[in-house]
């Protein structure tokens, strides 16, 4: 097992569940996923027509060949 966000407990990829992944999920090298280590973040306020407003928090995109000191060894 390789030390990356695909092979990562906290690793979500599209909605998907970690067991419905398949090998061409990785070898496509570059599919973007959620990196549920951390609760969602609110991210920027917008202005539209003239109203401010914050989208609902997000969780931060990791793509899964990327890694972090947090990586754990996905088990399911
Ligand atoms: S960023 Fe770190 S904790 Fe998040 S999925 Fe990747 S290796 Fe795991």
């Amino acid at each position: 097992m390789q030390r990356c966000c695909f092979d990562c407990d906290y690793f979500e990829i599209e909605g998907k569940d970690v067991s419905e992944m398949t090998e061409a999920d990785w070898r496509n090298g570059c599919a973007e996923g959620e990196c549920r280590f951390h609760p969602p973040v609110l991210g920027p306020e917008i202005e539209r027509d003239g109203d401010t407003f914050r989208c609902f928090g997000e969780f931060p995109k990791v793509l899964s060949s990327d890694w972090c000191g947090q990586f754990k060894p996905r088990t399911t």
